[in-house]
């Protein structure tokens, strides 16, 4: 089985109330890291799963009504933590960076987008064909700025549609289905719907063997998602689809009680990726 090398990186984080978020959090401001996981595939070459915050982000909300989603989720950034100011000291030069996995197409998975122009980039059709046609205000409330998005980014990323999905292998029961990213196996995007339109997953077999799950927003937390924290009203108002959220954090504590051994790392669970992290150091 083709094995990748993956290295966890923050590119900029977000703070929000724990309280305004779930019903059970507490009254204290929390950071939610911008996560990019670094892989390296033996034929394929380095990758990315996400981009994170990048200058582009800044750029692309410096107007309203662009504005107010720095308003709705305040960023903690500065031009060192983009992915490609880190790049180079992991020895990885950034036109190096061939494939690019989007869990989905929020502003802070996609904000580093546009500082990797030749790479190939891999997205549901399902999160593009809801995100290409919006703007303004209906733009800031799914998470999206458009100006993120390459020219024609439509015709030149790879969609990822439903018609082309494979059976998972067992491991990853009782997700059924997904995308076998490059044919062979070493790569599956799977479907994690709720949070937003068309949102994958990434799982694969790191350096020392071990089953990663980069689970996307499925869960802010893995805390939150074992203990059944329940969004707040407010916090539920943004999701896309409630009953789907539900039913995929079902999933994922399945496959976790099933394979406690697969490492699940939602992009904003500080504690999993520093977990992860110190296990390689
Ligand atoms: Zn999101």
């Amino acid at each position: 089985m083709t094995k990748l090398t993956c290295v966890s990186l923050t590119a900029g984080s977000c703070s929000a109330i724990e309280r305004v978020v779930f019903q059970q959090g507490r009254w204290r401001t929390v950071y939610f890291p911008a996560t990019v996981l670094l892989l390296h595939h033996p034929v394929h070459g380095y990758g990315l799963v996400d981009t994170g915050y990048s200058q582009h982000f800044f750029a692309a909300s410096a107007r309203l009504p662009y504005r107010a989603y720095r308003w709705a989720t305040p960023v903690q950034f500065d031009a060192q933590q983009a992915v490609a100011a880190q790049l180079p000291a992991l020895g990885v030069p950034v036109a190096d960076i061939k494939w690019i996995i989007l869990t989905h197409l929020h502003a802070d998975h996609a904000g580093g987008l546009l500082t990797f122009p030749t790479a190939q980039v891999f997205v549901t059709q399902t999160a593009w064909q809801a995100a290409e046609h919006v703007s303004g205000v209906t733009a800031v409330r799914q998470a999206i700025l458009p100006a993120l998005f390459p020219k024609d980014f439509g015709a030149q990323a790879t969609l990822l549609t439903p018609q082309t999905t494979v059976a998972l292998p067992q491991q990853w029961q009782p997700f059924q289905h997904g995308h076998d990213v490059f044919g062979d196996g070493s790569v599956f995007t799977i479907g994690l719907p709720g949070h937003a339109p068309g949102q994958v997953g990434v799982a694969f077999l790191d350096q020392a063997n071990r089953a990663v799950f980069a689970v996307a927003d499925a869960c802010w937390t893995q805390q939150e998602l074992m203990a059944h924290w329940q969004p707040t009203r407010a916090s539920a108002q943004v999701l896309h689809h409630s009953e789907d959220y539900r039913a995929t954090q079902q999933l994922l504590r399945q496959l976790h009680a099933a394979q406690p051994d697969i490492v699940l790392l939602p992009t904003h669970c500080a504690a999993s990726h520093a977990a992860y992290r110190d296990d390689y150091d």
